[in-house]
């Protein structure tokens, strides 16, 4: 950046860093979470007829409430949760990175506090702040050094803080552990007057037993429940997010985004592939079977795994994660190196990804591997 720009910038985003997960060339991209498998053929066929029959009509402005969707993703989270949910309560943005922009834009800005807990997804902090919001940088494990929040120290950090709007992940990305939902109920009673945002971009992919924060939105005005359909829904070029809150939540989320924010075709993708859900979530099992093949063989390695319910695996053990990142990408697999010393996330793909990933982590030397046997949480290096 030159100088005129870089003094123009606001001051709050001088210096930062932009989302930047690597796009590269590989033959094994295990590194964004993507579902690997492509869309199977009667949903591409299904989307096809959907995008054909209204791109004669794109000289309209689209439905600006997208009301058929609405009452599509509601049927859907309904089942998924057993939790009956009118349209009134959905919300939808191009990814849920839109939904979550939509929530900031409403009650964070200048003057407003947002808390998280890191390690957890980057882009919170990262909407946030270009909102103008004050972000702090909760901590997960305190004292005992390990990922896990548990409803004590949240609590605690929530009143210390007493912020505008808290972030919770679950299933949490990057270390793949759904939180207790004795942990959301502390916060949303610590924080009564506090926007509470749970996070759910992985749900589908849990172990049986994880409830979801939907089961608490009838008694928490203010408790937001975020989902996508990029992660199991395989539908991550689509951009399609949304988010389940009151109806008075929605009514402040109309006042920011732009209008018509959805376009037609998004809506009529979003449509067809949610009418064939089942379809599109036959891989789930599948994505979970690989998972847990990953956490078994990784602790037999020697690279610690931390227990997931999502579609990716965080290990440690390393002694330099970076180092590890560049020699698995020599053996043409693509991991993520989050920026916490030691460790790297990997996604569950299909079995002969999975197959590259173990063999090219077997095939590392010793060299790799730290003495280290204790996790530490130091979220300070550069990610990859
Ligand atoms: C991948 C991911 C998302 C999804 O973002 P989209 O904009 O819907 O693609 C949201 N939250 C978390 C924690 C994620 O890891």
């Amino acid at each position: 950046m030159n100088d005129l720009v870089t003094r123009l910038l606001r001051e709050e985003l001088r210096g930062q860093t932009a989302y930047g997960a690597p796009q590269l060339e590989v033959p094994v991209r295990l590194n964004t979470n993507e579902n690997s498998y492509d869309v199977p053929p009667d949903v591409v066929a299904a989307i096809t007829a959907a995008v054909g029959e209204v791109a004669g009509h794109l000289n309209r402005y689209p439905d600006r409430e997208f009301t058929a969707l609405r009452t599509a993703l509601a049927d859907y989270l309904s089942k998924q949760t057993g939790v009956p949910l009118p349209p009134e309560q959905l919300w939808a943005g191009n990814g849920s990175n839109e939904v979550l922009q939509h929530l900031v834009q409403a009650f964070g800005g200048a003057g407003r506090t947002a808390l998280g807990f890191t390690p957890a997804y980057s882009m919170h902090p990262i909407i946030a702040r270009t909102m103008g919001t004050r972000w702090v940088d909760g901590m997960r494990g305190a004292p005992s050094g390990v990922f896990d929040l548990t409803a004590e120290s949240a609590i605690e950090q929530v009143r210390a803080v007493q912020p505008h709007l808290v972030f919770l992940c679950s299933p949490n990305n990057p270390t793949g552990t759904a939180l207790d939902l004795d942990v959301v109920k502390g916060v949303l009673a610590a924080a009564p007057t506090s926007l509470v945002v749970v996070d759910e971009a992985y749900a589908e992919f849990a172990r049986p037993g994880t409830p979801s924060a939907v089961t608490l939105l009838a008694d928490y005005p203010l408790l937001v429940v975020t989902r996508t359909m990029s992660k199991a829904f395989a539908l991550a070029g689509a951009r399609l997010g949304y988010l389940a809150a009151s109806s008075d939540v929605l009514d402040a989320l109309r006042l920011v985004r732009l209008p018509y924010h959805l376009s037609a075709p998004t809506q009529a993708t979003a449509l067809a592939a949610i009418g064939h859900h089942a379809s599109l979530l036959e891989t789930v099992e599948a994505i979970k079977a690989q998972r847990d093949r990953i956490v078994g063989e990784l602790g037999r390695l020697g690279y610690p795994p931390v227990a997931s319910d999502a579609n990716f695996v965080l290990f440690g053990g390393l002694a330099d994660a970076a180092a590890t990142w560049r020699a698995l990408l020599e053996h043409g697999v693509l991991v993520r190196d989050v920026g916490l010393a030691g460790y790297l996330r990997v996604t569950a793909g299909t079995p002969q990804e999975t197959d590259a990933f173990l063999v090219a982590m077997a095939d590392l030397p010793d060299s790799h591997r730290s003495n280290a046997t204790t996790p530490t949480a130091e979220p300070e290096r550069k990610e990859h």
